[in-house]
């Protein structure tokens, strides 16, 4: 008898669980916020004159901090962290494998005699040397024998968590080469800030420093652990490799703002606590469109620091599920049949005199300004719209992207109908030299963009690039992802275009134009040149596949093709000239993603190939077997001829499954010998294409005649909690 023990099991423990609310430190969040963190209060207590003032001028200026210094300050850090109950420290950096990782050293020093000291100093804290052996540097570390060293990053504070002070580092290679997502961030930050403070200087002479600012939507799915633990797949992959579609799925839409399940609303309260209390400014929370789906958001930040905090977010989540009996899917699209998890990346660049450079003004003069960025983004994206999608290329993102339910593969930006009247209007009305006439008309039109179009601007929900009034929303972003890789590329592409569009109203300057009038030309070139890229319409049709055919944008569907983008010499080119990633980094990033994704498509291939073969079949066997006896059954009691009609529907079913099950274990052996194949290549993107193209069809496919078993075989036999309890049993 083969009860499935592990499903009911499973269903009991979810349906016996309680919700476990746990109290705020206080009832007023900002007695709390920032509690862990090293940051201003905390450092003006902590740390003598001149080392503050060190620290501030290496975030505000890039300064270095003196040797001397950087003991102060890490003898500060420390006391304060001991307030805070931390014995250890730590270098927190952000590998390309994913999530943060950390080596946790003691503050604790024997020094002989059976004696110890509490010892951090400034050494411990500038660099660190983990073993770095063992994270992906795409062949930097063959080429160069570079080992890699952490350095830290002051401009993103120290912070405490549970016994361990976590220091925020770049983690880069003896030769200089970044290992991580934070140092190409920092650099492309910084390519942005200088080409954007130098266009601002046309307008304001006062700007000095360009911030950009992110504003994450980070969307999650909760499964209780023991469901978690019943499906190998989930367990496995992070997302479920079978499973037929419930009756009820998302149709109905009745989860989205609906009211949150208390056991899901004790894990975020918890969860908030510790992020408010690390500095994380999270304040909406609310269920997403799928069952046991759910979005958090903080207000925005200076970018390098809510890329931290996202980063930090995820981690907490999962650490927290835990506590809940819970676990967190990060994977983009867990579940068939119902929506996919994004995080929207809400950005925008705003100066150091407080004006955010994407908010349309009152006055003209200001809101020159405002179309030059918003032009300038436009183009930057028409012109990189290849490695703005490579950006947001992973294996979990294909199931997501152009499957009606997130944004296409295709890059397009939609502006809003105000703006594009705006932006036609200015291409089609500045031909040659303009008379003072037509220059007053044109100030007054743009010097009339109401602010109520804010709110018009966010219907578009099924654009990958939107204006939502005062900055724009990059919706193709994974849930799963580090914000940096989008984040870097964004910027970069950006900072270039401000760069070009400088030069070129400089170029007319110079040739005796006005600066307004030179401004404007170059902004009306760049409206009719990158207007391929504007679309309005909806992104989920069909006829925006074709219209973008048309339009020569590409629609490239597929993680290994898209990462092709890293390899076009333009993108090499633009991002060793920015001073983002240099040939070989770049190269060694596009290797590392390539890698990624084969692991993963090799990964999920495993796991369906074991639990057909061993969960699966065999159960329909079992099954067969019972119709099988059935039929003789039958056949003895009734006699052969009488049987005949009695049996016929049983013949029926065992005939169905024997094809399902033969189905089943010849695409499984199908597949590894695809996947023996694809592991015979050495060229990592012939691998991952071949990855992608003959071995991922098979998941389909197989998960197709499983799913039918499923139908077939009696419930009470089946060991996979079914969809439907995965999504609705609470
Ligand atoms: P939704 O997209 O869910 O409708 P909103 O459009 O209200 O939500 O806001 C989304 C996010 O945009 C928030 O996280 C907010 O912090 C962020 N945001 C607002 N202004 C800016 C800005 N200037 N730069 C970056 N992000 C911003
Ligand atoms: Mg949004």
């Amino acid at each position: 008898m083969s009860t499935p023990l592990i499903r009911m099991k499973a269903l009991e423990d979810v349906l016996s669980r309680t919700p476990r609310f746990s109290e705020a430190p206080s009832n007023k969040i900002s007695e709390y916020f920032g509690a862990n963190v090293f940051n201003e209060d905390a450092m003006r207590m902590f740390l003598t004159e001149d080392a503050w003032y060190a620290v501030r001028q290496a975030v505000e200026h890039g300064t270095r901090i003196e040797r001397k210094l950087a003991d102060q300050v890490a003898s500060g850090m420390k006391e304060w962290a001991s307030t805070k109950g931390a014995t250890h420290y730590t270098h927190w950096f952000q590998p390309l494998t994913g999530l943060s990782a950390e080596k946790h050293d003691a503050f604790f020093e024997p020094i002989g005699g059976g004696r110890s000291i509490e010892k951090f100093d400034g050494s411990m804290l500038v660099q660190q040397e983990p073993d770095a052996s063992s994270f992906p540097s795409g062949g930097i570390r063959n080429t160069f024998e570079a080992r890699g060293y952490t350095a830290w990053d002051p401009s993103s504070p120290a912070f405490v968590i549970g016994r361990t002070l976590c220091i925020p580092t770049i983690f880069i290679s003896y030769t200089g080469e970044a290992l991580d997502y934070k140092m190409p961030l920092l650099r492309a930050i910084r390519a942005v800030d200088e080409a954007a403070t130098a266009v601002c200087q046309y307008f304001d002479k006062d700007v000095t420093k360009v911030i950009s600012t992110l504003g994450w939507e980070q969307e999650y799915f909760l499964i209780d652990k023991a469901l978690y633990f019943a499906r190998p797949d989930i367990l496995m992959t992070g997302r479920a490799l079978f499973g037929h579609i419930p009756a009820k799925g998302q149709q109905l839409e009745d989860h989205y703002f609906g009211s949150i399940p208390d056991r899901a609303r004790a894990f975020m309260r918890e969860f908030e606590t510790e992020a408010l209390m690390l500095g994380i400014p999270v304040k909406t929370r609310h269920n997403e469109v799928a069952p046991n789906q759910f979005e958090c958001a903080p207000v925005f930040e200076e970018m390098n620091l809510a890329v931290d905090h996202n980063v930090l977010l995820m981690d907490i989540m999962e650490k927290v599920a835990h506590r809940h009996d819970f676990r967190v899917l990060l994977h983009e699209k867990p579940y068939a049949g119902v929506n996919g998890s994004g995080k929207h990346n809400n950005w925008s660049l705003a100066t150091n005199t407080g004006r955010n450079l994407l908010k349309p003004a009152k006055t003209p003069k200001e809101n020159l300004q405002f179309l030059t960025f918003f032009v300038n983004t436009i183009a930057a994206i028409h012109r990189n719209a290849g490695v703005l999608r490579a950006s947001i290329a992973s294996a979990g993102n294909d199931h997501r992207l152009g499957a009606n339910e997130a944004p296409p593969a295709i890059i397009s930006a939609f502006i809003g109908e105000y703006l594009s009247e705006l932006l036609d209007g200015l291409e089609k009305n500045i031909k040659g030299a303009m008379t003072p006439d037509r220059k007053t008309e044109l100030k007054l039109d743009i010097g009339r963009i109401p602010p109520v179009m804010l709110d018009n601007t966010d219907r578009n929900r099924t654009s990958p690039f939107a204006f939502t009034g005062n900055k724009f929303e990059f919706r193709a972003v994974g849930s799963s992802a580090n914000c940096a890789g989008p984040m870097t590329v964004l910027n970069t592409i950006v900072a270039a275009q401000l760069r070009t569009f400088k030069k070129q109203v400089d170029a007319l300057i110079d040739k005796g134009t006005k600066k307004d009038e030179a401004i404007l030309r170059v902004i009306r070139d760049l409206i009719a040149s990158s207007k391929a890229i504007r679309f309005e319409g909806n992104g989920y049709g069909d006829e925006w596949v074709k219209e973008a055919e048309k339009r020569g944008l590409a629609n490239v569907k597929d993680t290994p093709r898209a990462l092709d983008a890293w390899t076009a010499k333009e993108a090499v080119d633009l991002f060793a000239e920015m001073g983002v990633l240099s040939p070989v980094e770049t190269e060694a990033r596009h290797e590392i993603e390539l890698h990624s994704y084969t692991l993963k498509i090799q990964i999920e291939s495993r796991v369906v190939g074991d639990l057909a073969q061993n969960h699966i079949v065999p159960v329909a066997v079992t099954y067969q077997n019972r119709l099988i006896e059935n039929v003789r059954g039958l056949r003895e009691v009734l006699g052969a001829e009488k049987a005949k009609k009695a049996t016929a529907t049983q013949l029926r079913l065992i005939e169905e499954i024997s094809e399902h099950i033969g189905a089943v274990i010849g695409m499984v052996n199908d597949m590894i010998e695809a996947r023996k194949k694809a592991n015979a290549l050495d060229d990592a993107r012939d691998k991952a294409i071949a990855y992608c193209d003959t071995v991922k069809p098979y998941l389909d496919r197989i998960r197709y005649h499983a799913d039918k078993l499923e139908l077939l075989v009696d419930d009470e036999l089946w060991p996979l909690p079914k969809m439907r309890e995965v999504l609705f049993t609470r």
